[in-house]
């Protein structure tokens, strides 16, 4: 048995609706700038661009219907709502024909954001970690196989917070959709089982404070919220 100076954290893993098998999370990613309305509400045009990514830390993940505090070192603290991704199979330079079936299932997500901190360092050309990669910042549901609610195409994505809708989209409108989105990042990773992908957000994101309540929901994959203490 492996000697360690301490306790290895435990496997960090997303409850699965009708199973009581979990899925244990390897990987996240996000896809930034997938809705042109959101891009234009960040002061970014863009037409039918190449997808790009940032990543969360596995260990940034928080189940639907948790309490989380408000954290440290922003002042403006954003939702995102999001369709994510749970591959199932290894794919590795796949086409949009194969994309679906590498996936396992999909869930309701919210990118947390530190809005401040991300701007300040898109302004500065650096790397976003400290506005997006930061504890409890990835909010993922149940997730749902794709054996039954099949391969989400359209279908309004929405979140409102105290029960004021903020976001309210179709996922018709992703620029870049599952397909494209895996057959893209599938020429720079070799995905499997445990990876995530958070696919963008709709315009509409806005500040939370403490004592907010989100709540979000994607047709025919499910609802997802949280509470900010
Ligand atoms: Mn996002």
């Amino acid at each position: 048995m492996t000697d360690y100076l301490f306790s290895p954290e435990p496997v960090i893993s997303v409850p699965v609706q009708g199973q009581e098998a979990r899925y244990p999370i390897k990987r996240i990613f996000c896809v930034g700038r997938n809705y042109a309305a959101h891009a234009t509400e960040m002061g970014v045009e863009v037409d039918k661009e190449e997808p790009f990514y940032f990543t969360k830390t596995p260990n940034t993940y928080v189940p639907s219907g948790a309490e989380v505090a408000y954290p440290c070192g922003t002042e403006n603290y954003h939702y995102e709502m999001e369709l994510a991704i749970a591959i199932g199979e290894d794919a590795f330079e796949i086409t949009q024909e194969e994309a679906h079936s590498k996936v396992f299932g999909y869930a309701s997500s919210l990118d947390m954001t530190r809005r401040d901190l991300q701007l300040n360092a898109r302004a500065k050309s650096r790397p976003w970690d400290l506005g997006k990669d930061f504890e409890e910042s990835a909010v993922i549901s149940e997730i749902v196989p794709a054996t039954e609610c099949g391969h989400p195409t359209t279908g309004t994505i929405q979140l409102a917070v105290n029960g004021e809708t903020k976001q309210k989209a179709d996922l018709s409108e992703l620029i870049n959709n599952v397909a494209e989105i895996l057959e893209h990042l599938s020429k720079f990773y070799h995905l499997g089982p445990g990876d995530i992908i958070m696919t963008g957000t709709p315009a509409g994101v806005g500040a939370v404070v403490s004592g907010d309540k989100i709540t979000g929901s994607i047709d025919g994959v499910n609802d997802i919220s949280l509470t900010i203490k």
